[in-house]
C-alpha cells in the first residue's frame, strides 16, 4: 500500500548537501522524529516544484516516502519561511549558526520536542529583536540545558560552594562550569575570568523566558563576554569548530557597533 509508506512532519531544513547532477540530501529538524535525513529528487533543476521550498531555514510541513534507504520528500507546504530573516545579512548569519549548532548537537531519529519549538521560538525572534547577538546566547543556553550539557552556575563545580560576587573564580569549561576563587587556584581545571555582570547575565539568561529577554539587556561588551564563554565551552563540549564563527566574525568586523 503506497499510502503506509508515505507520512507528513513538521520540519526545519538546517542542512543541504548536494547529490549527483541535481539532487539533494536535506537534514531536517522535526519536533515528533528528531534529525532525519531526506532525499530530495532534481531539487537543484530550475523546474523542480519543490525547489523553492526546500531551501535552508525553511519551517515546512514535509511529507515523504519510505525508501530502503533514505526516505524521500514528495511534498512541501510552508510554515513560516523567517522572510524578515532572510533579507538581512546579520539575522541570516546567526541563524545558520543556530542551525549548525542543532545539526551538532542533535542526533538521527531522538524527538526533543522542547528543543524543537526552542529553536522556531529563537528564529521567530531573530526577525524582530534589536539584540540577535544577546538572543544567541539564550539560544546557546536553552540549547546547551535540553541536550544535557547545561554548565554549573550557580555553585563552584568542584566544591559545590554557592556563588556570588565575592567568590567567583572564573568559568572552566573542562570542568562543566563556574569555579570558586579557591578551586580556580588549586584544581587542573582552567577558569576564565569572568565579569560580574557576564556573571549575572548567564544566571538571567538561564532563568528568563524569551518574552523577558529583552528587560535585562547587558552592554555590548558583555554580551561579547558570554559569548566567548560561551563558544569556548561549546567547542569543548563538540571538540571541534563551528564552522559558521569564522564569518560571524567577519561580519563583526566590518560593523563593530551594530546589532548586539
Ligand atoms: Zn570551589
Amino acid at each position: 500500500m503506497a499510502t503506509e509508506k508515505t507520512y507528513k512532519t513538521p520540519g526545519l531544513i538546517i542542512k543541504k548537501t548536494k547529490l549527483g547532477e541535481a539532487d539533494r540530501i536535506l537534514t531536517i529538524f522535526t519536533p515528533e522524529l528528531g534529525k532525519i535525513q531526506g532525499f530530495a529528487k532534481s531539487v537543484r533543476k530550475p523546474q523542480s516544484k519543490l525547489s523553492g521550498h526546500l531551501e535552508m531555514l525553511t519551517y515546512s510541513q514535509l511529507t515523504l516516502t519510505k525508501g530502503r534507504g533514505l526516505d524521500t520528500i514528495i511534498g512541501s507546504q510552508n510554515i513560516d519561511s523567517f522572510i524578515d530573516i532572510k533579507d538581512d545579512l546579520y539575522r541570516v548569519s546567526y541563524a545558520l549558526y543556530i542551525a549548525e549548532l542543532i545539526d551538532y548537537f542533535t542526533d538521527e531519529g531522538t524527538a526533543d520536542k522542547e528543543l524543537f519549538e526552542h529553536t522556531i521560538e529563537c528564529l521567530q525572534h531573530m526577525g524582530k529583536t534589536s539584540h540577535p547577538m544577546y538572543l544567541l546566547r539564550y539560544f546557546e543556553m536553552r540549547m546547551l540545558t535540553y541536550t544535557g550539557f547545561k554548565p554549573e552556575i550557580n555553585n563552584c563545580v568542584i566544591c559545590q560552594k554557592e556563588l556570588d560576587r565575592t567568590n567567583l573564580g572564573g568559568f572552566a569549561p573542562s570542568a562543566g562550569g563556574m569555579l570558586c576563587i579557591d578551586c580556580r587556584e588549586h584544581s587542573r581545571h582552567y577558569g576564565y575570568f569572568l565579569s560580574n555582570s557576564a556573571y549575572k547575565s548567564l544566571r538571567f539568561l538561564e532563568e528568563c523566558g524569551i518574552e523577558d529577554l529583552e528587560s535585562e539587556v547587558p552592554d555590548p561588551d558583555t554580551i561579547s563576554e558570554l559569548e566567548m564563554l560561551l563558544r569556548r565551552y561549546i567547542r569543548f563540549v563538540l571538540e571541534k569548530d563551528v564552522r559558521s564563527i569564522p564569518w560571524i566574525d567577519h561580519l563583526k568586523r566590518l560593523s563593530p557597533t551594530v546589532l548586539y
